[in-house]
């Protein structure tokens, strides 16, 4: 079999673009590992740019998302157990949307299915090869057969232990990455949501985060070890120690019924080139990022906006010029995107064997941020998200 284009993986960013091809008849195939079921119900991301929100909205796959989004006007900062906001509105005129990742997949996967598109669930792709042909060869097992199909583009959306960016040679590509001393705890429980907006919170104990993923669903985390066992934490235990870091004398955490709990630890990653021959990298499977700035699902989307971009000139204009641009375009944001993670997971963390001198330089670069308009404006800009550069022409 040969098609135009192979997408490995069905997470946000390979269904997106399946999705954006589609409607410019471009045809592709989804090989994807797990069943359709295991992706939509993945718990992960929550926050959506208004970039990432416009680009489902302008690709017609944006209803539900609309309807059923939270719109949100800034964040509040939790600091010496006080609340400040910061009018993201106010400041630069755009707010964030709360959708799940889970809801997200489900609308793309549910497009596609309807559509009858060609997405082939527990296939897992073993090898890519012959990268610099124009034929580059996909390797995968589906029902218990080893498979392989050739494409003109294969782009790699598979996460960051998938088998594309392992397919390239090591000494052809240069990885970087940070692993932090700490994790996660994240709790999935019954309430509706308990602030009006996300609170992140810093406290000598450690970073909290309140936030919410529907009318009936909050989400909350607690900074702890990156190898935690997450059933060791009581529920009593888990509200108590959120009361602690994120109470003030008006509020305290709605102690509710917790359904999941479970540990991330956090890393931050990217590697190059995002290129290799005919294959294109995007999303986690060539950068992630802690989840302090909301940024893995929207940078994945930002990858797809001119990656998307580039397929469409190259099949509909025979014009290349944008996928040439694509790797160095997209490791430009994804940079920028790195670096404000690391600096805002720097300055909400404790980080174990810090000196009072670290310590007193996150509280004023905290102080500066709940106090300084400039400071706020800046940092406003960096979590509504950077533009997108590309759009694909829909
Ligand atoms: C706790 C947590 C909270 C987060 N919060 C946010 C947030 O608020 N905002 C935000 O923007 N981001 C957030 N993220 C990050 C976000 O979830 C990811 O960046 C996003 O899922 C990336 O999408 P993707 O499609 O590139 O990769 P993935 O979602 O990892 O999808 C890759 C897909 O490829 C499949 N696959 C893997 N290997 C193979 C193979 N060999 N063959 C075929 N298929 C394969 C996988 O099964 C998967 O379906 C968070 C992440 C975590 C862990």
């Amino acid at each position: 079999m040969h098609v135009p284009v192979a997408i490995v993986g069905a997470g946000p960013s390979g269904s997106l673009l399946a999705w954006i091809l589609r409607q410019r008849g471009i045809d592709s195939i989804v090989l994807e590992s797990r069943s359709r079921e295991y992706v939509e119900s993945r718990i992960r991301a929550g926050v959506m740019e208004q970039n990432a929100v416009d680009l489902m909205v302008k690709s017609g796959i944006g209803d539900r998302l609309m309807k059923e989004r939270y719109y949100h006007n800034g964040v509040g900062i939790g600091y010496k157990n006080e609340h400040h906001f910061i009018n993201f509105d106010e400041l630069i005129g755009i707010g964030v949307t709360v959708y799940g990742q889970s809801e997200v997949t489900k609308d793309l996967l549910g497009g596609l299915a309807n559509e009858g598109h060609n997405v082939l669930y527990e296939a897992p792709v073993t090898a890519v090869e012959d990268h610099h042909t124009n034929k580059p060869k996909v390797k995968y097992t589906h029902e218990g057969v080893e498979k392989e199909l050739t494409a003109d583009f294969v782009i790699g959306c598979d996460g960051f232990h998938g088998a594309s960016r392992k397919s390239i040679p090591a000494a052809d590509i240069i990885t970087h990455e940070k692993v932090y001393p700490f994790g996660w705890l994240g709790i999935l429980c019954k309430s509706p949501p308990m602030l009006d907006v996300a609170l992140f919170s810093h406290h000598p104990n450690g970073f909290a985060l309140v936030s919410m993923r529907s009318d009936t669903i909050s989400r909350l985390y607690l900074q702890c070890a990156p190898d935690e066992d997450a059933s060791k934490w009581s529920d009593e235990q888990i509200w108590d120690e959120l009361d602690v870091r994120v109470g003030t004398d008006d509020f305290k955490v709605n102690r509710c019924e917790i359904f999941e709990k479970d540990v991330a630890p956090l890393r931050s990653f990217f590697s190059e080139p995002m290129r290799y021959g005919n294959m294109f990298l995007a999303g986690d499977a060539s950068h992630i990022v802690p989840p302090t700035g909301a940024k893995g699902l929207n940078s994945a989307f930002a990858d797809i906006s001119v990656l998307s971009a580039g397929l469409i000139r190259h099949f509909k204009n025979d014009d290349s010029s944008v996928l040439e641009k694509y790797a160095e375009v997209a490791l430009r944001r994804n940079l920028l995107t790195q670096r404000f993670s690391w600096t805002n997971t720097a300055m909400y963390h404790i980080f174990p064997g810090s000196s009072s001198f670290d310590r007193r330089m996150q509280e004023s670069q905290i102080e500066t941020l709940i106090s300084d308009e400039l400071t706020q404006t800046v940092y406003a800009k960096a979590h509504t998200g950077l533009p997108f550069e590309y759009w694909p022409e829909l």
